[in-house]
């Protein structure tokens, strides 16, 4: 199953809609989870005889709790607005990356057993049975959707695929079919704390180490503190900041904010991970499972706020779910739900994200910089699909769009955008997010990236630009592995954070 040899595709100056080859990447299909992966989330360890009974079963349950997925059944015309508009489909021209033929394959099942045409008379309305031929077709081509949002911008209903897509998912595992990338991460999550699976003592070393390398490179003592009760923030960050690069570089950027600031935070060994994978899989259980570890440990340490750093689908989950989920924020009846909206400060939005956090200091004229530490770059900014399209920051409509642009500008003097239709609602996926960040997909990924590949050449040809910043461990990772594979250099990518670590002085307060 895993990629056999493939080759990158050319960037074209202008977007082309390619000639459609059936079948392209029905090879592509990530590795299924073993039994212990499965088991230990509580899902089938293998597919069972009589899968197809309870898949039916799930689909008529979830089609019971969420109205927007029956809708999402019954409302596509088939007008063709989406169907090229998925950076997939763009990138690997196989025509069930169609976001309205991806939807159809869960459609056609929904048609057999739910509506009384298709029960009666399958064949007129396009209605198919669930075989074991079209569970493949689903566990191949709905691992072949970032979730990313983009096509349901431009479907006159507002069908979301994304939506369609996690319905599959949850099915595929309730059946005992998972994908050993996220369901693995989730277990390490539940484990360990963190998708990395760093355990606490390894944590705490890199830290110090965070400590002694600012030290050095500034001469003052910037904390990295960790599990520190009674600070005023919990910094709820994507595990990949501990370790990975350019990833930690934003870390530091966090760092010296806070310290610029005089805002005393902490990190925590419990809510070691702001990923949360149990959103890619659609999962509600997993996804609240995970978010609890974040309340326990804000109660525990009896932290006043909460901020969340680089990470896109992170911030989606916080800003969407976690209100309702596990009461930060509002919402969350329970007793400990309570006990923290008691405990947190309400004149500070709850959640915030670590660019809400900068900003407001920015424009209160708090912290200080030396542009000009940037001027060799030149710089353009990757929206992540889940901030642009599923959370929003700040008090005003696309916030989530200026507020990190206004940072770079403020910190760097050389910032110019991708083309407008590109950017903003309109982003192109990274091609690695939705789970899908996993070297059995690497072809996908490199083949997904197309789009957003083009668009950086056109910015680096007209503007020079050398630096493509975004807010996402998943799209930092995806790019540092897939720019070389279209001759750009693997440092272009890196965070928001990492322009204002560089730029900031310290000294002032
Ligand atoms: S959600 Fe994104 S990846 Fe999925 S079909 Fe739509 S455009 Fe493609
Ligand atoms: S744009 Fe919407 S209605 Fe049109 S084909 Fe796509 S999903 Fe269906």
């Amino acid at each position: 199953m895993a990629t056999a040899a493939f080759t990158t595709p050319k960037l074209k100056p202008y977007p082309v809609i390619p000639l459609v080859q059936v079948g392209a990447t029905s090879h592509l299909k990530p590795f299924i989870a073993s039994e212990a992966i499965q088991k230990n989330l509580g899902f089938p360890g293998e597919l069972a005889d009589d899968w197809q009974a309870k898949a039916i079963a799930k689909m008529g349950e979830l089609l019971g709790k969420y109205r927007s997925l029956r809708v999402y059944m019954d409302a596509c015309v088939h007008c063709g607005a989406c169907s090229d508009k998925c950076h997939y489909f763009l990138g690997t021209e196989d025509p069930k990356n169609m976001p309205v033929a991806r939807q159809d394959l869960m459609r056609q099942v929904y048609r057999r057993y739910f509506t009384f045409a298709g029960k009666h008379f399958p064949k007129l309305v396009g209605a198919k049975d669930l075989t074991r031929e079209v569970l493949d077709d689903w566990y191949s081509y709905y691992h072949q959707c970032s979730e990313c949002r983009r096509c349901s911008v431009f479907c006159p209903y507002g069908i979301d695929t994304a939506e369609v897509t996690m319905a599959a998912r949850e099915i595929m595992d309730s059946i005992g079919m998972g994908q050993k990338y996220s369901n693995e991460i989730i277990g390490k999550v539940h484990r360990i704390g963190n998708n990395l699976g760093i355990p606490g003592p390894a944590l705490e070393d890199t830290l110090l180490g965070l400590e002694e390398d600012t030290k050095d490179e500034t001469g003052l003592d910037v904390r990295f503190p960790l599990d520190v009760k009674g600070a005023e923030v919990l910094l709820v960050t994507p595990s990949a900041d501990f370790f990975s690069e350019p990833h930690v570089d934003s870390l530091i950027g966090y760092a010296k904010v806070f310290h610029a600031a005089g805002v005393s935070w902490t990190l925590s060994t419990m809510a070691s991970e702001a990923g949360n994978f149990g959103m890619f899989i659609g999962n509600y259980e997993q996804l609240r499972k995970i978010a609890l570890r974040i309340r326990e440990a804000a109660l525990e340490l009896g932290v006043k706020r909460i901020v969340v750093g680089e990470c896109g689908h992170a911030w989606r989950v916080a800003y969407s779910f976690w209100n309702t989920l596990v009461g930060i924020g509002a919402g969350g009846k329970d007793p400990f739900a309570i006990e923290l909206q008691n405990q947190l400060d309400h004149r500070y939005k709850q959640p915030m994200h670590i660019c809400e956090f900068t900003h407001d200091l920015i424009v209160r004229g708090a912290l200080r910089f030396d542009k000009e530490k940037n001027d060799h770059r030149i710089i353009t900014f990757h929206d992540s699909c889940n901030v642009a399209r599923a959370s929003r920051m700040g008090d005003f409509a696309g916030g989530q769009f200026t507020i990190p642009r206004d940072i770079i500008k403020a910190v760097a003097n050389n910032f110019h955008d991708m083309a407008p239709e590109t950017i903003h609602e309109s982003t192109f996926c990274c091609g690695g997010g939705g789970g899908l960040l996993t070297d059995d997909l690497l072809e996908l990924r490199v083949k997904g990236a197309l789009p957003r590949m083009e668009a950086l050449k056109n910015v680096v040809d007209e503007h020079g630009v050398n630096f493509m910043a975004t807010i996402c461990a998943i799209c930092k990772a995806q790019f540092t592995k897939v720019l070389p594979q279209y001759g750009f250099d693997m440092s272009m990518v890196g965070g928001v954070h990492q322009l204002v670590s560089k730029a900031i002085r310290l000294g002032d307060k």
